[in-house]
């Protein structure tokens, strides 16, 4: 079964940007490197010319049905008004926004996926209105400024893929002084849990001989090594029994603050510290998100939450696993920081650092990268 592009970014990227024939400067910038970023980003865009990730991402009702409704009740705000949205994809979130009565959309969109954009709007009967323009937002030019931003950016642990900074690119460059921005912030979130299928999975060695009459429990370890002596961040669905201690707010990123690009590249993330609800095997910790759309004219604020509490998104949940599962008990203590950065051979790859404590035991950091 192979596994869904979306979100993920090819791993084959940084050979085709660094390939033999490119002259490398080693460190700095220069012609070599945006080549290789040129490079990458093709690939990144390729990602998104296949019907599959635009198919699981708009049946992921969640996700779809909070940005409809996200969209839908900033019609205060959006009624008369230019919009831009930000990697349109399929066009869905353009065609949201005219329903909202916008008088102009730019449905910007640089992966080949436009021209089902175009169809879309045609089919809606929106050519008067929404105007999909091939390309990556950075470069393309608008006929004038926009009144609302409209974008959906989220990657996988919330800064895989790295879309915000075109966001943010695009906020500077083409949204009016106090435009919206929907969403308008980001919040993220930590805990340690505890991950039943991965406990199954280990377990698993010990029981063969039940079943078949062989002795097989010497493969537990093997399979801990296999399993969670990695560095790559795994994404899966947990549920909110599989969590062992009271959420942790790493971040909040509002869409609209001076100098978010720069906290990016730096790093996002913070300290946590949190204690055990009761007895459990470890393994690691979670990360989701949470992005909220403004309420509108008197409403309340919208959550698009992608937590283990809530109904499950494509997004799933971020995990980070120790080396091996530790057992922990009521009030256990586990405490450390979490950053996450851009990788540095693509920075569209995630890196999370983590360094945490649990209980007694030796204070310990890993670093982690996206998976393929
Ligand atoms: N808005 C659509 C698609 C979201 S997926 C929906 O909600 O269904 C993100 C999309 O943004 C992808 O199609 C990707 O190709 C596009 N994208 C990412 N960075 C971009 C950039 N800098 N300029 C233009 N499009 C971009």
């Amino acid at each position: 079964m192979s596994l869904p592009k979306k979100r993920r970014t090819e791993s084959a990227a940084a050979a085709a940007g660094g390939g033999d024939e490119e002259e490398e400067e080693e460190g700095g910038p220069g012609p070599g490197r945006a080549a290789e970023q040129g490079a990458r980003d093709r690939l990144y865009y390729e990602c998104y010319s296949d019907v599959s990730v635009h198919e699981e991402m708009i049946a992921d009702r969640v996700r779809t049905d909070a940005y409809r409704l996200g969209i839908l009740r900033n019609w205060a705000s959006l009624r008369g008004k230019a919009v831009l949205d930000v990697g349109a994809g399929t066009g869905i979130l353009s065609v949201f926004c005219a329903q909202a009565g916008a008088r102009r959309v730019y449905a910007v969109e640089a992966s080949d996926i436009w021209q089902q954009a175009r169809e879309v709007v045609r089919l809606n009967g929106l050519e008067d209105r929404v105007q999909v323009l091939p390309g990556p937002v950075e470069t393309v030019e608008l006929p004038e400024r926009v009144d609302a931003i409209v974008s959906e950016w989220m990657g996988y642990g919330l800064l895989h893929e790295s879309m915000l900074a075109s966001v943010l690119h695009a906020r500077a460059k083409w949204l009016k002084e106090g435009g919206l921005l929907l969403p308008a912030s980001a919040e993220l979130f930590l805990a340690p849990v505890s991950d039943r299928t991965l406990e199954w999975r280990l377990g698993f060695w010990g029981e063969v001989k039940q079943r078949y009459g062989v002795d097989m429990s010497c493969l537990e370890g093997f399979a801990t090594r296999c399993l969670m002596g990695h560095s790559e961040i795994v994404v899966q669905g947990l549920t909110g029994e599989e969590v062992l201690a009271r959420p942790q707010r790493l971040a909040q990123l509002q869409l609209d603050r001076a100098g978010l690009e720069q906290e990016l590249r730096a790093g996002v993330g913070g300290r946590f510290s949190c204690r055990c609800y009761g007895a459990a095997p470890m393994h690691g910790f979670a990360l989701w998100f949470t992005v909220t759309f403004p309420g509108g004219d008197g409403e309340k604020p919208l959550v698009l939450s992608t937590s283990p509490f809530h109904p499950e998104t494509h997004w799933k949940q971020a995990l980070l696993y120790l080396d091996e599962p530790l057992p922990v008990e009521q009030d256990t203590d586990v405490s450390g920081e979490v950053t996450l950065s851009p990788s540095r051979d693509n920075p569209r790859h995630l890196r999370v650092l983590l360094r945490y404590k649990v209980g007694d035991r030796e204070e310990k950091t890993k670093d982690f990268r996206m998976g393929d």
